[in-house]
């Protein structure tokens, strides 16, 4: 039984906003729409002659050329002329032919590419006369003895904040590249545990300042599947925000397991927790639960956002459990690949 009334097959071809070609199984063209004539150059009338004959350019002919199981999707960007293109390609089972459809994406790639370009210039171009300010200050507060006390303050907080802009833009920066970057990071079997203690180590200073027990809590030589970069980072952003989030004689945990098809390494605080309408929106941009106080701890309120990211490009899952007043565990779970 036919589903669709007359004519809708080649209505759909004539309205689609994507260029559409069907082959049959030995590459003879049996319909083509005039989106995908004005995208690609072609034989003026294709149907009925071979892929290769009618449609020269090597990229297009590759694209449908891939070996696509039937009832699979093939997804391919390929370049044609002045077009960004992307290719999709269903096998529409034996003897039913190869459907190929082409979007054009030209204009989403170059705005993607003048948005990261962007960025990354703007935080170039604010980097450097702060780096003369701070530069400045610090020559100023050399000289500390021959300035009052009031003056030394400001110079202070000059400092300050100036270091906390430069964090601010190192964040936004790292955000973009993450956020414009396809595809998984690399990962490697290593010492889980090893990288872990490494991380906490770099905050055992500030730890100890706070008077805040920073403890590690692991048994011996646990590996797992992780990205080192983004280990250490996402690791180091947890911590500090456990640190930074906890009064003093608090304490801070991390944990480091084996589970059985995962490593699971949490960061656990007894320090303010969360209210549970935030759990959720804490890992959006610019999101803070307390703002005043969270803006006078210096965070840039870009930390978890990074963090999510970082986890999704690991294969990593990122869960926190919180009780407000009695503290926070924050969850990272690296998968284990699938045994053969
Ligand atoms: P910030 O730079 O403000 O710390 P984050 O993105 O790292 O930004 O965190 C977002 C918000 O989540 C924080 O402002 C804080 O309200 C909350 N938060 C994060 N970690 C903790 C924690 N361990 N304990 C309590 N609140 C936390």
């Amino acid at each position: 039984m036919n589903l669709f009334p007359e004519g809708f097959a080649s209505t759909l071809l004539r309205v689609l906003p994507a260029g559409v070609v069907l082959l049959s199984d030995d590459k003879i063209v049996l319909a083509v729409n005039d989106q995908l004539r004005s995208l690609v150059p072609m034989h003026p009338s294709p149907v009925g002659r071979g892929l290769e004959e009618v449609m020269p350019a090597p990229a297009v002919c590759e694209a449908l050329s891939q070996s696509v199981e039937p009832g699979e999707t093939r997804e391919i960007n390929i370049s044609v002329g002045r077009f960004e293109l992307q290719a999709r390609v269903v096998n529409l089972g034996p003897g039913k032919g190869l459907l190929g459809v082409f979007t054009d994406v030209t204009e989403a790639r170059s705005v993607e590419k003048a948005r990261s370009n962007f960025a990354v210039s703007v935080s170039h171009e604010l980097r450097t006369p702060l780096t003369s300010i701070l530069g400045y200050t610090d020559t100023l507060l050399g000289d500390e003895e021959s300035l009052s006390s009031e003056t030394v303050e400001m110079l202070e907080a000059i400092r300050r904040n100036g270091n906390r802009l430069g964090s601010l833009f190192s964040d936004l920066l790292h955000l973009f590249r993450l956020e414009s970057r396809k595809g998984d990071l690399p990962l490697q079997h290593l010492s889980v545990q090893e990288l872990a203690g490494e991380v906490l180590e770099e905050w055992r200073g500030i730890a100890t300042e706070r008077r805040i027990d920073l403890l590690m809590d692991s048994p011996s030589e646990i590996r797992g599947w992780v990205n080192p970069e983004a280990f250490r980072h996402i690791l180091s952003n947890l911590v500090s925000n456990a640190l930074k989030y906890t009064e003093s004689e608090g304490w801070v945990r991390v944990r480091v397991r084996a589970e059985a098809d995962a490593t699971l390494v949490e960061v656990e605080d007894n320090g303010r927790g969360i209210e549970p309408v935030y759990h959720q929106r804490i890992f959006e941009r610019f999101f803070r639960a307390d703002a005043g106080r969270a803006r006078s701890s210096g965070g840039s309120g870009l930390g978890l956002s990074i963090v999510k990211h970082l986890c999704r490009a690991s294969q990593a899952g990122l869960t926190v459990h919180s009780t407000p007043g009695h503290g926070s565990t924050f969850s990272v779970r690296f998968p284990l690949p699938a045994a053969d």
